[in-house]
C-alpha cells in the first residue's frame, strides 16, 4: 500500500526542533512512509514573535533559501512533493515546475498578510492558473474570506481539521467542510473529528498528515490505521486522495 504524509516542514535554517530532510527520514525509518508534501519552517519565511514585523532583505533572503532548499531533494530515499510557502512579496515567480502547492499560514498575533495589495491578488490569479493547492492556516475570520471570497476555483486544504484555524466544529459551523475546494487533512487532528469528519463529508478530501517534526509520522499514521473505516477508506486518506489533488497539476508515480 502506498503511503504518503501530506504535512511535513522541513529546513536547515530553524534547527529547533531539528527538521533537515535527513531528521524526517530519521523519524520514519522503518515505516511504510514513501513520500512527503514539504514546506519550509515558519521561522524562517516571517518574524511570527512580531505582529508589526515588516520585511527585510535579510528575511527575504531567509525565506528564498528556504523555498530552494526543498528543491534539492529530489531524487532522494522518498518522494518529495515541495510547497512554495508564500508571504508578503507574494514571491510566486519562484514557483517551479517541481512545485506541487503553495503554503500559506499566520497565527492570530502574528504579522498579516496584506490581502488588498494588487501583487496579493496577481499571486493568487498565477495559483489559479497553475492549480496549486493551497495549505492554509490563518485565523478564522481570513480562512472563511479566503474560501468564499478570496480563491475560488482554487482547492483549500485545512490543516490539523481545522485546529489552528478556528477549530474543527466552528468550521463545521460555517459550512465551510461541505465545500468541494476544501480539503482537510489529519494531522495532530482528533480521532473522533476524522470520524464525524467522514460521515458527514466522506473521506474524498481527507488527507494524512504527521505535522513533523511537531507530530510524529508513526503516530500519526497508527492513528489512521486505528480507525474503524474500511481498508479502502483507509488507501484513499494515505495516498490516493493526494495523488488525485495532484492530477491536475501532473500525475505522479
Ligand atoms: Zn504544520
Amino acid at each position: 500500500m502506498r503511503i504518503f504524509d501530506s504535512h511535513v516542514h522541513c529546513g536547515i535554517q530553524d534547527k529547533y526542533p531539528p527538521q533537515a530532510f535527513e531528521d524526517y527520514l530519521l523519524a520514519i525509518r522503518g515505516s511504510p512512509i514513501q513520500g512527503a508534501a514539504m514546506f519550509p519552517p515558519v521561522l524562517e519565511i516571517y518574524e511570527r514573535n512580531d505582529p508589526f514585523f515588516t520585511d527585510t532583505t535579510s528575511w527575504r533572503r531567509r525565506r528564498q533559501a528556504a523555498n530552494e532548499y526543498l528543491l534539492t531533494l529530489q531524487d532522494r530515499d522518498i518522494e518529495v512533493f515541495p510547497y512554495l510557502f508564500l508571504w508578503n512579496d507574494f514571491a510566486v515567480r519562484q514557483i517551479t515546475p517541481w512545485h506541487f502547492g503553495i503554503k500559506w499560514h499566520r497565527h492570530e498575533n502574528e504579522p498579516r498578510y496584506n490581502y488588498d495589495d494588487p501583487a496579493c491578488t496577481a499571486a493568487i490569479a498565477t495559483i489559479r492558473e497553475k492549480n496549486l493547492p493551497v495549505v492554509l492556516e490563518e485565523e478564522l475570520a481570513n480562512t472563511i474570506r479566503f474560501v468564499n471570497e478570496t480563491t475560488p476555483g482554487i482547492r483549500v486544504i485545512l490543516p490539523h481539521m481545522g485546529m489552528l484555524n478556528g477549530g474543527y466544529r466552528r468550521i463545521v459551523s460555517e459550512g465551510l467542510w461541505e465545500k468541494p475546494d476544501v480539503w482537510a487533512d489529519t494531522a495532530l487532528a482528533l480521532p473522533s473529528e476524522i470520524m464525524h469528519y467522514i460521515e458527514h463529508y466522506g473521506h474524498e478530501r481527507l488527507l494524512f498528515g504527521s505535522d513533523f517534526p511537531f507530530g510524529h509520522p508513526s503516530a500519526e499514521l497508527a492513528k489512521i490505521n486505528r480507525l474503524k473505516v474500511s481498508d479502502d477508506i483507509k488507501a484513499d486518506i494515505l495516498a490516493n486522495n493526494l495523488m488525485r489533488l495532484y492530477e491536475k497539476i501532473r500525475p505522479v508515480l
